[in-house]
């Protein structure tokens, strides 16, 4: 197995012979990831793995960041979120919860990706006072203002201008 298919995907071996209520704390450090058809630039944070009855318990707590779209300009940028999860990752594949063990490891990219997923906000915005695209020229107006006349948006105050 090539070592790299190993990221985010963790044996549990060591946890299926304990007693229920063993755990195992993870050092989560991983750059460029790709999560189905998710790209993030990095995970980082804690997991820890708790055996139960069913299964293993995954809790975490991560930082991520990745790409996205500006709903005001347009324009990519990078996102930071932080995440939360909790996922049961049963012995045999079932129904609900959906995640199994499938030959003792663990994987947490689709579980990562689905909280993701909930956590990005509907309305990205690159900046809080981000200025969007001109809608008459489409200019980036971040980048500086346009040769459009403002003035010309609005009659009734081009009309009271020709009376001063
Ligand atoms: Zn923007
Ligand atoms: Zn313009």
């Amino acid at each position: 197995m090539h070592p790299l298919t190993n990221v985010l995907k963790y044996n549990v071996a060591l946890l299926l012979k304990p007693e229920v209520g063993a755990t195992l704390g993870l050092d989560v450090d991983e750059v460029h990831q790709t999560l189905g058809d998710l790209k993030v630039d990095y995970v980082r944070g804690q997991l820890l793995l708790t055996r139960t009855t069913r299964g293993v318990l995954a809790t975490g707590q991560f930082h991520t960041a990745l790409q996205v779209e500006c709903v005001r300009c347009l324009e990519f940028f990078h996102l930071e979120l932080q995440v939360r999860m909790e996922e049961m990752f049963t012995f045999t594949p079932a129904a609900d919860p959906i995640y199994f063990i499938a030959e003792r490891w663990l994987d947490l990219r689709q579980p990562l990706r689905e909280q993701i997923l909930l956590t990005l906000p509907i309305h990205s915005l690159c900046r809080l006072e981000c200025k969007g695209l001109c809608i008459t020229c489409g200019q980036n107006l971040n980048e500086g203002p346009c040769s459009c006349d403002t003035e010309e948006i609005d009659p009734r105050l081009a009309a009271l201008k020709k009376l001063l």
